[in-house]
Formats: C-alpha cells, structure tokens, sequence
C-alpha cells in the first residue's frame, strides 16, 4: 500500500498556505473578490453538516440526541482513522481546546492515510474521541470537502471527514462569517432539525449574533431572528446568556436516516443498515 504525505509535509504545506488562505478570506469581505473564492466553497466539492455534539435537544425528549446520531453512525463504519491532531488549532498554537483532538477520517481511503498522521481506530476508541470533543464544547462537523483528499492524497468520494471544530481556531467556521452570500450552500443544517428563539425570554443582548459563525442572526426590534441559511451547529443555544434559544429535532430517526443518505449521495462510503425498531 502506498501512503499519501506524512504529518511534517502536511504540517510543512498547512505553514506555507495559510497566509494565502489569510488574504482570500480578507478579500472575501470585498463585493466582486469575494467571487475569487466563491469556487473553493461550492458543492458538490465542498459540503459540511454541523452536529452540534453538547447541546440538549428540547425534543422529543431533553437528551443529548446530537452526540448519540454520530456515534450511531461511527458504529455502521467499518474503517476508521483518528488523527493525532487538529491542524488549525496546532497551527494557532492554542492548548485549549486540546490541539490533541483530530479529525476523523471514514471510509475506504484511510487505508492511504500515512500511519504518521494518527492511528486506525475501533469504534470503541471512536466513541470515546466523540466524548472528549463533546467535554472539549467542539462542534462535530461532518464534511466532504475536496482540501482532504488533497492533502492526503485519497480518492475524494472514498472519504468522509468527522472535524470538530472551535469558533476561534477552525479555519472553516471563522472564515466562513466573512464570506459573500454565495458561499451560504457550503453549510447545510440537518433535516428535521430546528432552532428557536424564544421571543419572551430574548433581552436582545446580541451575543448570539456575535457569536453566529454564519452570521444568520439578526436583531430586528430587539429580538434575535434566525436566518434561513442557519446551519444547526447549536453554538448560539448554548452561548446564549438567558437560554432564548433551543434547538429542536422532529425524529432522530429520520434524522439519521438524512444524514445516512445524504453521506451515502456525496460519497461512496459503505455505511451498513441498522436494524430498526432497536
Ligand atoms: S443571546 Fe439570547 S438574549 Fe441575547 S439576543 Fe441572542 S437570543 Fe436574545
Ligand atoms: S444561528 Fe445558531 S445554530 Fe444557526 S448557524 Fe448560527 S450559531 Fe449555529
């Protein structure tokens, strides 16, 4: 089996790129420039799905359904990669939230990810990486995105990748508030799943939409109003100062059933059936 780069040239290209990723995401704050980034950002190259891993569902049942989804889907994989690291935080030099919670990667591909990199992982091991990103406050974001199989040298339809990410490190979510409103169909948020302001309790502070990665919150007669383009991540539910803000699920089935086929239409990676009626 021949391996894609190893962690110093990845690490070596991530130092050497990222002021060029710095000036298009300045630029991307200009009308007309922002279309010179526009093609890194469109699908079907660039899809991500927010799981927002530490935030109690308000329905069916107060649970932190979120989590349960991923490692549902973690249990229907078969091959599974956690890397050592999370490139941005390393790269920024931070120590909270550990920089020793990588990414994962699914699916078939891992089997070119060079060994450097992290290790292949049980789904036991996996569960247990999804609670340390939970108790870190990160946010799960399930993405098929074409910079990873570039820098690890894969077939791009054999991988899925399970980030979790931070509001001030992730290159991807703090690039993403600054972007043009054409770039809003990189972030889809999950099927059935809703959040809502609740105008009684909302003192419309605006931490919220400071806080909107997306920048989809307005404040409009003093009450936050959530934009369409909301991607469900939950970190406004849970940075809100006076819980104005819950996030809903209709059916976790169906929710998995969703994300299932919506991996299964971006991908080839094999996911296999659950029984139902568990
Ligand atoms: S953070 Fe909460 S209280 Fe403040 S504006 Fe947003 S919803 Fe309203
Ligand atoms: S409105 Fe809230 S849930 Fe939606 S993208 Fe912004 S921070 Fe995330």
């Amino acid at each position: 089996m021949q391996y894609g780069p190893g962690r110093n040239f990845v690490r070596l290209a991530v130092r050497l790129a990222w002021p060029f990723i710095r000036a298009g995401k300045r630029l991307s704050n200009f009308p007309f420039l922002k279309w010179l980034i526009y093609p890194f950002f469109i699908r079907p190259y660039n899809e991500v799905s927010s799981i927002p891993l530490n935030i109690e569902v308000q329905r069916p049942e107060n649970i932190a359904m979120p989590r349960r989804v991923v490692k549902r889907l973690l249990a229907n994989v078969d091959e599974l990669f956690i890397f050592d690291e999370c490139i941005c935080r390393r790269h920024n030099k931070v120590s909270s939230p550990p920089q020793d919670i990588g990414c994962m990667a699914l699916g078939p591909a891992i089997r070119r990810i060079h060994p450097s990199h992290g290790r292949r992982a049980t789904q036991e091991e996996a569960f247990r990486h999804v609670d340390r990103a939970t108790e870190a406050g990160l946010i799960a974001n399930v993405a098929h995105v074409w910079i990873d199989p570039v820098a690890f040298q894969t077939r791009f339809h054999d991988l899925m990748f399970i980030c979790y990410c931070d509001d001030t490190n992730c290159l991807y979510r703090t690039h993403m508030k600054n972007r043009g409103p054409s770039l809003q169909g990189a972030c889809q948020r999950l099927p059935g799943l809703s959040v809502r302001v609740n105008e009684d309790a909302c003192q419309g502070c605006g931490t919220c939409v400071e806080q909107c990665f997306l920048g989809e919150i307005a404040l409009i007669h003093e009450k936050a109003v959530i934009g369409d383009s909301c991607a469900g991540c939950g970190r406004c539910v849970e940075r809100c100062p006076h819980q104005a803000i819950s996030l809903e699920i209709e059916n976790e089935e169906a929710l998995y059933d969703d994300l299932v086929r919506w991996i299964r239409g971006v991908s080839n990676l094999p996911i296999q059936c659950e029984e139902k009626g568990r």
